[in-house]
Formats: structure tokens, sequence, C-alpha cells
């Protein structure tokens, strides 16, 4: 892996990668815990670069699906990403997250309420998955000697089995209306998933001083919401 050190901020100054919506929305409380406050909000600002309280600390806004690359490459120095998101990645060239038990919700399979699930994984016949998660869909039917054939999405995972793409989806479930919105059931429950807050390796070795007392500081405000 190359790690450009010229993308890297000088020692005192902190790079933060975060997504928009409930990654953004939950990790404010536990930055103000650490004392940082975003003085920006990215639901009405274009930018994607904010400002703090703190003019040594920014916050990027990327897609929830490229906070660990940045984090890896050291172009922000730490992120809050998703279970969900982490295994798709892969975690290279980060550092031990720590679970914010945030974003909580599970990875699911569902299928069409009316699919008989069971008798279609008993017959062995080759089930057809819809999914943004194709790393952890492929490891989970591995596991369980199921044969699927995935399809690979990007977002509306429910929409496969009510036009015939697929058999089943994979998918985060938090409350399940969405699912029962478009009569869809939930057959099998792969993982729990919440957000954890990932560090690049460099910068937890480079920045330690200035890190340390953020990480704990937000380490015990998440273990509190445990
Ligand atoms: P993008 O908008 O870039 O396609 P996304 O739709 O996965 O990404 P969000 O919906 O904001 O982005 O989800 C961010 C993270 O929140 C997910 O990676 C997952 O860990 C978690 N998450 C997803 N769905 C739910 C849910 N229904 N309840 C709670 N947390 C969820
Ligand atoms: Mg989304």
């Amino acid at each position: 892996m190359i790690l450009d050190q010229s993308l890297a901020d000088p020692a005192d100054r902190l790079t933060l990668a975060l997504s928009k919506g409930r990654i953004f929305e939950e990790t404010v409380p536990l930055l103000r815990a650490a004392g940082i406050e975003v003085t920006e909000d990215p639901e009405t600002s274009r930018k994607l670069i904010l400002e703090t309280n703190d003019p040594q600390v920014r916050v990027i806004i990327i897609r929830a699906s490229d906070v660990p690359t940045y984090v890896q490459y050291g172009a922000a120095d730490i992120g809050v990403a998703g279970k969900d998101v982490l295994l798709e990645h892969g975690g290279e060239g980060l550092y031990q997250p720590i679970d914010l038990n945030i974003a909580r919700c599970r990875m699911s399979v569902a299928v069409q309420n009316g699919f008989d699930y069971a008798s279609a994984v008993r017959q062995g016949a080759r089930l057809r998955v819809a999914t943004k998660y194709l790393k952890t869909a492929r490891e989970h039917f591995a596991t369980k000697g199921v044969h699927v054939d995935l399809i690979k999405l990007y977002g509306s995972m429910e929409l496969g089995p009510l036009v015939g793409l697929s058999d089943a989806i994979v998918d985060m479930v938090s409350t399940g209306s969405t699912l029962r919105a478009n009569n869809l059931i939930e057959v099998e429950h792969i993982m729990e998933i919440s957000a954890r807050l990932v560090v690049n390796q460099a910068a937890l070795k480079m920045k330690r001083a200035r890190l340390q007392p953020i990480l704990q500081a937000i380490e015990k405000a998440a273990a509190a919401l445990a």
C-alpha cells in the first residue's frame, strides 16, 4: 500500500472523515464530548470541508463507503464508518476500530413475503441475491454452504425481489418498516452492525499526542451509549 505522506497534515492538524446523514448526526455529540464543535451543517452547506471550533481540526464530508479509503491513505486521520462498510473495504491501513455504539442496525437476508426461503435453501438451488455488500454476503452463504449468484447493487435493494431481479437481498434493517412497506420479510440475521471509529495507522504514531485525548474522550462517550 502506498501511503503518500505529502497528503498528511502536520502533526498538530487533524482531518476527520464523516458521511452525511445518520453518521454525521450521531457523531456530533461524541465529538462534542471531545471538545470539538462542528460549526457548519453539511445538510445545508455545499462545502465538502467543514470548519470546527478548533482551527486545527476540520471535517470532510464524503460518501459512507469512501470513509475507509480516505483514512487508509492518510487523507483523513480519523473516520467514522459502519461495520458493514469496513468489512467490504477490508480494513487495510486502519487502526483497530473503536465501537461507537451509533448507527446501530443489523445486516439481514430478506425475501418477498410468500417466498419459501427455507425450502429454496434446503433444495440446494442457486439463490439469486442482490446486495451492496458482496464480500459479507459471499462469506455468509459460503459458511452456510448455500450456492448463490450475487448481484451487485448500489442502493434500493428492497426492489430486487419485487421485480424479479433476485430471490433475496442482503441489507441493513433497523425497525423493519422499509421491508414491511415493500412486502418483504427478514429470514436470516447475519450480524449486528454499528459505526466504528477508524484511525490511520501512521497518524496514530505521528500525531499520538494530539489524537490520544480525543480518542479517549470519544471512547468514553461512546461507552455510555452501549
Ligand atoms: P450512500 O448514501 O453513500 O449510498 P449509505 O446509504 O450506506 O451510503 P447511510 O444510509 O447514511 O449511507 O448509512 C450509513 C451507515 O449507517 C451504514 O453504513 C450503516 O452502517 C448504517 N445504517 C444503514 N442503514 C441503517 C439503518 N436503517 N439504521 C441504522 N443504521 C443504519
Ligand atoms: Mg443512503
